[in-house]
């Protein structure tokens, strides 16, 4: 998968949270596709607190971790480990498009710092 592809899985994953929310007027859910620099403005609107209140606590610590993800694929870091370096196989990124930690430290952080 290249960048662009896993960006599109991401904000897919991203509108699926989205949906959930009821309409407000003036505000706009939309993202724009195939556009890096836009990750940043999707982000104002999804920190949003009233938007963010209207989501139950699973769905807003799941967009929390895709933003997370979006943030570390535009920053060149998606396919790094986040606690030793190492680089994250695609296998992994494919199963678990979240994750930011490869499987030896998931092991060693998971029991002191839960992945909620
Ligand atoms: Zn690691």
């Amino acid at each position: 998968m290249n960048d662009k592809m896993i960006q599109q899985r991401l904000l897919a994953m991203q509108q699926e949270v989205l949906a959930k929310l009821p309409d407000m007027d003036g505000i706009s859910y939309q993202t724009s596709e195939g556009c890096p620099d836009c990750v940043s403005e999707q982000q104002v609107d999804i920190t949003d607190l009233k938007l963010l209140f209207s989501l139950d606590v699973e769905s807003r610590q799941r967009l929390n971790r895709i933003n997370h993800a979006l943030n570390r694929l535009h920053r060149k870091e998606y396919r790094r480990c986040a606690n030793c370096g190492s680089t994250l196989p695609e296998e992994r990124l494919e199963l678990l498009p979240l994750t930011d930690l490869c499987e030896g430290c998931e092991a060693t952080t998971l029991s002191n710092q839960p992945l909620h």
